[in-house]
């Protein structure tokens, strides 16, 4: 009989998304004509950039075409033109990030998950709570216990390294999932200083960089001094370019992290990337990599950028009603999620129940993204402008009364 991995019973049900569609399922059924207004899901909703599709289109000709048609990439790291594409697309805000060092990948998610495959058990794991929830799943399901850093109110839910813990392997994303917060140079700074000082190995979540406007705050933690020598940075193009049903994205893993094994030699953190991804990673499709090429060219940039400007602007309005109604709240201007307090003291979930009862709009309760979410709520700027409206003129009605 096979054994199985039992670590996957100490994983936590997690229930969020299911008890959401739930209570969803039992509104709609007593109230079938009901307009509900969807702000809970991280999902884009505005199409590809006609820039990524004639690419793609291209790609999959050449594809058909015998003299053009490719197989399996060779390295399977990605090809040269995207990770010269992204190489210099970090240039373009101040990081150096040589493209040798750059791996292309099928998404955030999976490299967020597939980078505990090279280091072994009995690691500190520090995540900051509330998060995104694959970073403890990935690293309970290997078995690895996980230390929480708090990210609250008192702190602008931005958690800072913690003096009574020794971690070994910190998960940091910036701008965040689900808070919103966006991480100062000086704040990540002391990330990696403090990771510097114990020998540990950052993996720096930065799927929504692209949101970020303020040309101070950092859009990669390679633009901090010393991040090279400890930090892995994991990055995605389904926010900056709507690639969440085409599906890519790149992790740079720099040469310069060097850690002792066990017999106390040196070893290349980059060497071990490789050879996990040489035996289990077959690469990302050709058209694919085309699109994603498209992305990163002048064009690409500017129709990309307009998209995000537009869920930028609905997270402008989101933010400008929470000002207005009084609600204290973080993100909406260098993120598109805003995490906004609950009034009057509810729970996360009593507040989904209200808006859900009231106003028809469904958002996402903060408690189900850790400890420190109750009491908070995200909504998200993916949406319409149409629909981001109307929740807001719902929300003032109901809680101006
Ligand atoms: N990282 C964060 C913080 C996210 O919120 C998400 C998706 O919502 C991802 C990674 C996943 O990105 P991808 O679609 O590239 O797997």
């Amino acid at each position: 009989m096979a054994k199985l991995n039992e670590n996957f019973f100490n994983l936590k049900k997690n229930y969020l998304f299911i008890d959401i569609a739930k209570r969803i399922k039992a509104y709609t059924a007593e109230h079938p004509d009901a307009k509900l207004i969807r702000m809970g899901i991280g999902d884009v909703t505005q199409p590809l950039a006609p820039v990524v599709v004639e690419a793609m289109e291209k790609a999959c000709r050449e594809m058909g075409v015998k003299e053009t048609f490719r197989g399996y990439e060779d390295s399977g790291a990605g090809y040269d033109f995207l990770r010269d594409a992204v190489s210099d697309y970090y240039k373009s805000f101040g990081a150096d990030v040589p493209a040798g060092e750059i791996h292309i990948s099928d998404g955030a998610k999976s490299d967020c998950g597939n980078i505990i495959d090279i280091f072994g058990e009995g690691n500190v794991v520090l995540v900051t709570d509330p998060a995104y929830p694959v970073y403890v799943d990935s690293n309970v399901m290997s078995g690895n216990s996980v230390l929480y850093a708090d990210s609250n109110e008192e702190n602008g839910f931005a958690a800072m390294p913690p003096k009574d813990i020794k971690a070994d392997l910190i998960y940091l994303c910036s701008p965040n999932n689900p808070t919103g917060s966006v991480y100062t140079k000086a704040q990540l700074k002391e990330w990696v200083d403090y990771a510097l000082s114990n020998d540990a190995i950052i993996i720096f979540d930065a799927a929504y960089e692209a949101f970020i406007t303020d040309a101070e705050l950092p859009r990669s933690i390679y633009q901090i001094e010393g991040a090279r020598k400890c930090a892995i940075e994991i990055c995605s193009l389904s926010k900056t370019a709507g690639f969440t049903g085409t599906r890519c994205g790149y992790t740079v893993v720099p040469e310069d992290i060097i850690q002792k094994n066990s017999k106390g030699e040196d070893v290349k953190i980059a060497d071990l990337w490789n050879r996990r991804q040489g035996s289990k990673f077959n690469g990302v499709s050709y058209p694919v990599q085309r699109g994603a090429e498209a992305v990163f060219t002048p064009e690409g940039q500017k129709q990309t950028k307009a998209t995000i400007a537009y869920y930028q602007e609905n997270a402008r309005m989101i933010a400008a009603t929470c000002d207005e109604l009084g609600i204290s709240y973080t993100g909406g201007i260098n993120s598109p999620y805003i995490w906004l307090k609950c009034p009057d003291g509810m729970g996360s979930w009593d507040f989904f129940d209200y808006l859900l009862n009231e106003i028809q709009v469904v958002g996402t309760p903060g408690a189900g993204f850790g400890k420190n979410g109750d009491g908070w709520f995200r909504l998200t700027a993916f949406g319409t402008h149409e629909a981001t409206a109307e929740a807001m003129e719902r929300l003032k009605g109901l809680l101006k009364k």
